[in-house]
């Protein structure tokens, strides 16, 4: 089974997951049939899809109508019809390792031959459930994250026996349904991201257990100061405090004492209205930027996040951009972890952990082998060249090809383009690739008496069009040397564009990272403002490319 062979999915689950996933796969174009074993799931789901459609449609968010979606979904709850002709099943029923098991068995008998069966559990391993098949090259996990049709992350999980093929199906399935997969090489507990998340919250409950920290300066601290999306604890009340105790309880961790506590009192988090933080009778979370405080220790916190994560790199299971996107798309961390410890210091951050495991003999604090190598060859993050990526200060060992476009391009390189007219035709051929005929930049006369009293040239056009200049870098000739563009970055348009505005850009070189391997000798991000006429910034963004 590849990629060009799926057109019919099937989902199982109508739940929480299952409608979700079924909506986006749905948006994506697929066919796509949802079960669930009661004929009332099935239909509350898909009436939340209708909804979750409506809103999408109301927001303009949807290039459809919300009828032309749900044309392509089905619902039943007939298992055999279902899989019988779908080429690819994800599994979103309940996490029960027998459930699923039985599931499979099932799918294993109904489906056909060559079909891609995924499983959409959070914590069960993918082996295990493989195993119920006589296919379990077959059997591969897509972790999708709450909610699907928000959350851009998907862990593609290796089972022991998944075949590389099942897996390079699913990653690029996922690519299609316009989600970001990470490969989770092997079937390990909690896979990438709840196992790199997992010390968030938990060191964060041994300090305060200890009574070196508070709670509201925790949260203060992580978020204002370190910018995460959430503090630990408030976190924790959002998430369930019972599910992390259970979490740690059952692989037999020892739990932070202030956990234990909560859970004995039944205060387990919003969804009883008292956690760490109280919703009923108090104003809930309610730190300020004040509480937080240069005292408190954040890079204890970071550290084991840092150490898990080395660890799986270790043990092959994820590279270090498969766990930064992880974290990034799937907690919401400002910054990857290594590309952060890479700036922390490596030094500092095996020197912290070292200092734990030696006042607290714990596992937890163990630095991993990979942590302390990397730091013995020197290669402590990004003030040295090296660390768990390359930076462009030195070589840091690479073998990349010393010639090319590449090697010329240094941080804090600066460049100011020609300058371009926005046109009346840009827009008319803009609009017909786009198939954008927002009355915002066609009617000219419905513009005329808008707010802006003009008409106003397309974001995207605005971008391309810069793009085009950015090509012509005159200090380097970059035309022929662009390998591939690799991402934008921190995107802002701040200020409308008017068909009749020129457009220039300044640009400045921000980061060089050399690739040893493949393709390109190294990427290059540029921190681009787009400038008008008045020199007012209209865009600014970050923008990555690979160069030859
Ligand atoms: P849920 O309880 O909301 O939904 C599960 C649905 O599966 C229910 O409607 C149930 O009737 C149905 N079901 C039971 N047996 C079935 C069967 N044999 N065939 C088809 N459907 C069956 O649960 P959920 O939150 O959607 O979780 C589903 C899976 O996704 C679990 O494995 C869970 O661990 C995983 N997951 C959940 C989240 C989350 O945040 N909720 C995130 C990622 C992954």
């Amino acid at each position: 089974m590849t990629m060009d062979d799926i057109d019919h999915v099937a989902v199982l689950g109508a739940g929480n997951m299952g409608h979700g996933i079924t909506e986006v796969v749905a948006l994506a174009g697929y066919d796509v049939t949802m079960r669930d074993v009661e004929t009332e799931f099935v239909n509350e789901g898909y009436e939340n899809i209708e909804w979750s459609l409506q809103k999408l449609h109301e927001s303009g968010r949807l290039e459809e109508l919300p009828d032309e979606v749900l044309a392509r979904i089905e619902t039943t709850v007939d298992l055999e019809a279902v899989v019988s002709d779908a080429d690819l099943v994800i599994e979103a029923a309940p996490e029960d390792l027998d459930l699923k098991r039985e599931i499979f068995a099932d799918l294993d008998e109904y489906a056909p031959d060559g079909a891609i069966l995924a499983s959409n559990t959070s914590s069960l391993p993918i082996t295990d459930i493989a195993a119920a098949t006589d296919r379990p090259e077959s059997v591969v996990g897509t972790h999708f994250f709450n909610p699907p049709v928000k959350m851009d992350l998907v862990e593609v999980i290796y089972g022991e026996r998944t075949s590389e093929e099942t897996a390079e199906t699913a990653q690029a399935f996922v690519e299609s349904i316009d989600k970001t997969p990470i490969y989770v090489r092997k079937d390990v507990h909690g896979f990438v991201v709840n196992n790199v998340l997992g010390p968030f919250g938990e060191e964060a409950a041994w300090m305060v257990s200890e009574g070196v920290a508070e709670i509201r300066e925790a949260d203060a601290t992580m978020v204002h100061e370190r910018g995460y999306p959430m503090g630990p604890f408030e976190l924790g009340d959002l998430t369930g405090i019972d599910v992390s105790y259970r979490v740690r309880a059952e692989a037999g961790r020892p739990v932070p004492p202030i956990l234990q506590s909560k859970v004995d009192a039944g205060e387990l988090g919003r969804k009883t209205g008292k956690g760490y933080y109280d919703y009923e009778n108090g104003d809930g979370v309610d730190y300020t930027p004040e509480d937080a405080s240069e005292d408190f220790d954040w890079l204890r916190i970071e550290a084991r996040i840092l150490n898990e994560a080395a660890k799986l790199i270790d043990d092959d299971v994820a590279t270090p951009e498969a766990i930064d996107t992880g974290l990034r798309l799937g907690a919401g961390f400002p910054e990857g972890p290594c590309r952060r410890a890479d700036e922390v210091g490596l030094d500092a951050v095996l020197e912290k952990l070292d200092e734990l495991y030696e006042a607290y003999g714990e596992d937890r604090y163990e630095a991993s082998p990979y942590l302390r190598d990397l730091v013995e060859a020197g290669r402590t993050g990004k003030t040295t060249g090296a660390g768990f990526y390359q930076y462009a200060e030195t070589d840091g060992g690479t073998d990349a090809d010393e010639s090319g476009v590449f090697h010329e391009i240094e941080v804090g390189d600066t460049d100011v383009t020609d300058g371009r007219t926005i046109t009346e035709a840009d827009v008319a051929n803009f609009a017909g690739v786009s198939g954008d005929f927002n009355h915002i930049h066609m009617d000219e006369e419905r513009m005329r008496e808008s707010i802006f009293g003009e008409r106003i040239a397309h974001g995207m056009l605005v971008l391309s069009a810069a793009t085009g200049l950015i090509w012509q870098y005159r200090s380097i000739e970059m035309r022929d040397s662009v390998v591939a563009f690799y991402g934008l970055d921190d995107l802002r348009f701040r200020k409308p564009v008017y068909i009749g505005d020129t457009i220039h850009v300044e640009m400045e070189v921000v980061e060089t990272t050399p690739r040893p391997e493949g393709a390109g000798n190294g990427t290059v991000t540029f921190a681009l403002e787009i400038k008008n006429q008045r020199d007012e910034v209209v865009i600014s963004c970050e923008m990555t490319s690979l160069l030859e």
